[in-house]
């Protein structure tokens, strides 16, 4: 019924059983798509899946609290995956189930002061800028832990893990990916809670898997390739 979730589950898998770990989940990625799109791969998904919670991400909150207003009704699960401004923490804290792209305190503070008492938690990944590239974002990888604390600290928050999205560059990504697996290991062992490494795309997520991923994002795989106009990464 729905081919390209099949064949994406199924290279999921098959990543997994290779590297011998557990099958990480599966966020489909819908930005730029319609929420007709997303209605298909949800229904497709829990045909596939009994049981599951069909999660997208999103990149915009704009786009994302208009197709949510579309889909209402829908038991879906929604990820915040691109950058957030402060000014949109609020709208934020209140249409997510989870924000990946947490790197720096300002919005530590603002996301966990604007959810709603009647949600649970807001359920938050430290972006890891892997690459050190001063242009992109996420915190340096030295400041993963002062952060992490800090949302530790915060009662509307819970701390998951880690999202990093390393350049696009074969030659340098699977060290990216590795370097973020001993980040993820040491920030297991002083939070025992955290359980999520937020990493791999459509290009490379079997390769993320191999490096101990547990959460992929995929879009162009599931929903087809994106306009050209739209921001390819984050
Ligand atoms: C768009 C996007 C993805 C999905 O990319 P594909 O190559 O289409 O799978 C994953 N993560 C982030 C942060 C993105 O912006």
């Amino acid at each position: 019924m729905h081919d390209a979730l099949r064949e994406t589950l199924h290279t999921l898998h098959n990543a997994a059983a290779r590297a011998q770990r557990p099958v990480p989940r599966l966020l489909a990625v819908s930005k730029t798509h319609p929420a007709t799109a997303v209605a298909a791969l949800g229904a497709a998904w829990r045909g596939l899946e009994p049981g599951v919670r069909p999660a997208f991400g999103e990149n915009y909150v704009q786009e994302a609290a208009q197709k949510q207003a579309e889909l209402a009704g829908a038991d879906f699960e929604w990820h915040l995956i691109g950058h957030l401004q402060s000014n949109k923490a609020r709208e934020a804290a209140r249409l997510f189930d989870w924000v990946q792209t947490v790197d720096r305190p300002r919005l530590v503070e603002a996301l966990s002061r604007h959810r709603v008492a009647a949600a649970p938690p807001l359920n938050v990944l430290v972006q890891v800028n892997i690459d050190d590239e001063a242009s992109k974002h996420g915190c340096m990888p030295d400041a993963v832990e002062a952060l992490a604390d800090a949302i530790r600290a915060q009662p509307r928050l819970r701390l998951r893990g880690l999202m990093a999205i390393p350049a696009p560059d074969p030659a340098t990504r699977g060290r990216a990916f590795q370097r973020m697996q001993a980040l993820f290991s040491a920030l297991q062992a002083r939070h025992p809670g955290v359980d999520t490494l937020s990493m791999g795309m459509s290009d490379d997520f079997a390769e993320a898997v191999g490096a101990g991923a547990t959460l992929v994002r995929i879009g162009s795989a599931l929903f087809g390739a994106r306009p050209a106009s739209s921001p390819p990464r984050g």
